[in-house]
């Protein structure tokens, strides 16, 4: 060390110090399931975080141990962020759509000591109770008959703590991937890739935050450190406006009472919003900017939002990636882009936010590095300071010699940066020795008036090797035939990628985290032949 500039550990207690300190008053909503609305604000969030620090020693917590949460958006679950991670606990966002099997195995393998819990999850607690072996503590962040209320714990301390000093590169968090395919694994990040990935989130070509931001962020705390948003959230010192339940009128209604500037959440979230809009006849005026990611934006949502006057800032990114790796926003030129062409752009998923470097490689060869041209798809890769090098307890490294980690998805890159996502590497369908993406036809198909979700899958092919087949749910009381589907599609993809069969069903499985799950749709249509 040359000495000429001071040490500065990247520990998240700086993020609500600096929060506390330049933006103490800035306000944070709750809206609680009971219906309840509470307002405190930054220096409230830290006052009670130090609380909380001081509560967790006193029940023998120590630095490095799990502390879960079983939670949805609130201040409370937003102060055990701070106050565990203050404490030098690692926090475990527990996702409680999980199944059964998953939520046993997650909290034992992260070995969690206490778990904070909403109310409104008593039944799962009491359910898993006796399987979850490690924990020691339950506290309500409600109330509960068979535990201590959040409030009335914390209470009892007077606050006067000092943050854990550690290491910037300790974990602060730990959040499991859903796991498509076996058990879930679980990253970790720690509090210099979170400080990183927070101070990447902040800038204009992301999240675009300002002091005057007012964010009501609708993806869950539980997923994927809700995308960064309450570090970077607090760097900026904007107001939160959080809301414990998911339904649409409530969201539009905080949305309007609150001034709420900018939000985030999965594409089937803005649809549920678009269709209670359309039904009480109401707009969202004054939302400025939207963050869609989780899953590809369809068309007519970004068309919606962009005529709404909203910026989409649609994002790619996983668990292991903390999570943001792309974010789409203005491009070089934009304003001298049609409306069509902005559309077209943003349907991609946005270009790496400085830190991440992305590559595609040839998909039966991952050795061979694909050209940026636009036009060829590969299997893509990420590497950068907030990237996963190694799953928890795991023996090996998620990651090849270089640092790259292959995302199992398959996009295109663009000579702009502009990351395309075609698909999943294993659902992407190979007929003739060429790819067709299945995301695609998705995307497509869902922009006919009739259709309300739809899933391709390839189905085995005796010529082919593999052919699309478009499974679909059709919207309340609409009539449309798969001759219909399939003339709407004609012109919008390529001939050859038209599916050889369309097939109408009641509902689409999905995983806890809302995703389209192909893996039981393929499981539930194992016998189907090809017409
Ligand atoms: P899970 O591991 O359960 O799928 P993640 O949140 O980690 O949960 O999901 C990450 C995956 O979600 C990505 O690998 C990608 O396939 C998909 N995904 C995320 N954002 C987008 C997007 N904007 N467009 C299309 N797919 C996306």
């Amino acid at each position: 060390a040359s000495g000429a500039m001071q040490d500065w550990t990247m520990r998240v207690t700086h993020v609500i110090d600096h929060a506390a300190r330049e933006a103490g008053s800035r306000e944070i909503v709750t809206r609680w399931a009971d219906g309840n609305e509470t307002r405190t604000d930054w220096s409230g969030i830290r006052r009670d975080a130090l609380k909380l620090a001081q509560a967790l020693e006193a029940l023998g917590v120590k630095p490095g141990d799990r502390v879960a949460s079983l939670a949805m958006n609130h201040a409370r679950h937003l102060v055990s962020w701070f106050g565990v991670a203050g404490m030098g606990g690692v926090l475990h966002t527990v996702n409680p759509r999980l199944f059964e099997d998953q939520l046993e195995y997650i909290v034992n393998h992260a070995e969690d000591r206490v778990l904070l819990y909403d109310a409104a999850f008593q039944p799962i607690v009491d359910q898993m109770r006796d399987r979850w072996a490690t924990v020691e503590h339950f506290i309500c962040y409600d109330f509960a008959a068979h535990a201590p209320a959040f409030e009335d714990w914390i209470g009892e301390q007077d606050g006067d703590y000092e943050w854990v000093r550690g290491a910037e590169t300790d974990p602060c968090m730990i959040c499991y991937t859903s796991g498509t395919t076996g058990h879930p694994k679980g990253v970790q990040y720690e509090h210099r890739s979170t400080m990183l990935h927070a101070l990447a989130g902040l800038q204009p070509a992301a999240f675009n935050f300002s002091a005057s931001s007012v964010m009501l962020p609708v993806v869950p705390m539980f997923h994927a450190a809700s995308w960064g948003l309450p570090y970077a959230g607090a760097m900026a010192g904007i107001k939160f406006v959080f809301s414990a339940v998911n339904d649409p009128a409530v969201l539009c209604d905080l949305m309007d009472r609150e001034g709420v500037t900018d939000s985030a959440g999965v594409p089937t979230v803005w649809l549920a919003t678009f269709q209670h809009c359309d039904a009480a006849g109401k707009d969202l005026p004054k939302l400025k900017a939207a963050t869609i990611g989780g899953s590809a934006a369809p068309k007519f949502m970004i068309e919606r939002l962009m005529r709404n006057g909203t910026r989409v800032q649609h994002a790619w990114g996983m668990t292991e990636t903390s999570p943001i790796g792309t974010v789409g926003g203005p491009t070089a030129n934009w304003d001298e882009l049609s409306f069509e062409e902005k559309v077209a752009k943003t349907m991609m998923q946005g270009r790496p936010t400085f830190g991440v470097e992305l590559r595609t490689v040839d998909l039966d060869d991952r050795t061979k590095e694909l050209p940026r041209d636009g036009e060829t798809a590969g299997a893509l890769q990420i590497r950068g300071p907030w990237v996963i090098k190694r799953y928890f307890k795991a023996e090996e490294n998620a990651v090849d010699a270089d640092g790259w980690f292959d995302t199992g998805d398959v996009g295109i890159l663009h000579p702009d940066g502009t990351l395309q996502l075609t698909d999943r590497t294993k659902d992407v369908i190979k007929s003739g020795g060429e790819w067709i993406s299945s995301v695609e036809l998705e995307n497509e198909a869902v922009g006919h008036p009739a259709v309300a979700e739809a899933a391709c899958i390839g189905m085995h092919h005796p010529k082919w090797d593999e052919r699309p087949v478009l499974f679909v749910v059709r919207k309340n009381g609409a009539e449309c035939s798969g001759e219909e589907i399939v003339e709407f599609l004609s012109g919008r993809v390529a001939k050859w990628w038209l599916p050889d069969a369309v097939e109408f069903i009641d509902e689409i499985p999905h995983t806890a985290t809302g995703k389209i799950s192909k893996k039981d749709l393929r499981e539930r249509f194992s016998d189907y032949r090809l017409p």
